[in-house]
């Protein structure tokens, strides 16, 4: 009678356990706007640092005005401008386009001596499933990270396209870091961006940007299965309203991001 009970007991508490798992969803992507309106120059967002902590400690993006690249890590969003400068953002900072997560891994590996395509392959084999999304994050050494960061753009904007024409490149060597970002499925295509999309910032919290390209000496690999997916469009239609957002762009989008 008592091992029935205790099982019983067992199983309405694995039930329970369950069914409260799946109504927090741990791992849920949070993004405002679409890569699309970043493309076309819709530079301008309402969201601001401290929504984006609310509904996640890790996320990528970028700034209002197109003010170099964001990377959110451990619940503190940095700014990392086309100078160089890298900023502790405050709450009330605006982004125009982000992707947050409360990030919660459930996958881990650990990677040595690759260069970016061979570290994409090897990631590839742990985002097996690509329908899903999912966050990354790599602690490691970093033989080179190349990464860049565009400067702040003055209305009337230009296209991603061309404000990317300004980028200033940064060549970061022997530094030790953390890479950021997301692997988003095909299906997104004008909503984010489809693969990877990664973001560095260095431990010293001095140097970083969108990655382009980069090695890997070591590092220890986290990464999330996301199963659910919330966008955020913004109130404000003047401009994104207005943009043609309904548009392949995903061979502009290409040259733009590697
Ligand atoms: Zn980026």
């Amino acid at each position: 009678m008592k091992t029935i009970l205790r099982t019983t007991m067992t199983l309405v508490f694995l039930i329970y356990f369950n069914a409260f798992a799946y109504a927090q969803s741990p791992n849920a992507l949070y993004q405002a706007s679409t890569i699309n309106a970043i493309l076309q120059g819709v530079y301008d967002g309402e969201l601001t640092i401290k929504d984006l902590k609310d509904q996640g400690d890790f996320g990528i993006g970028t700034l209002n005005g197109l003010d170099g690249e964001l990377i959110g890590l451990d619940g503190e969003y940095y700014q990392i401008k086309a100078d160089g400068q890298v900023l502790k953002l405050e709450g009330n900072v605006k982004v125009p386009f982000a992707t947050s997560s409360n990030f919660k891994p459930d996958r881990f590996a650990e990677l040595h001596d690759l260069n970016y395509e061979q570290l994409q392959k090897s990631l590839d084999k742990i985002t097996n499933d690509k329908n899903y999304f999912y966050a990354v994050r790599i602690d490691g050494v970093f033989e080179n990270v190349k990464t860049r960061a565009i400067p702040k753009q003055t209305k009337p904007y230009k296209t991603l396209t061309e404000a990317a024409k300004d980028q200033t490149v940064f060549d970061l060597n022997n530094i030790k870091g953390t890479i950021i970002g997301f692997w988003c499925p095909q299906y997104v295509n004008g909503v984010n961006v489809p693969g990877y999309h990664l973001h560095f910032i260095s431990d010293d919290r001095k140097y970083g940007g969108h990655i382009l390209t980069g090695s890997l000496k070591s590092g220890k690999v986290q990464i999330a299965r996301i199963t659910d997916f919330r966008m955020v469009l913004p109130q404000d239609a003047s401009d994104f309203g207005k943009a043609a957002l309904n548009e392949d762009y995903s061979e502009e989008l290409k040259a733009v991001e590697q």
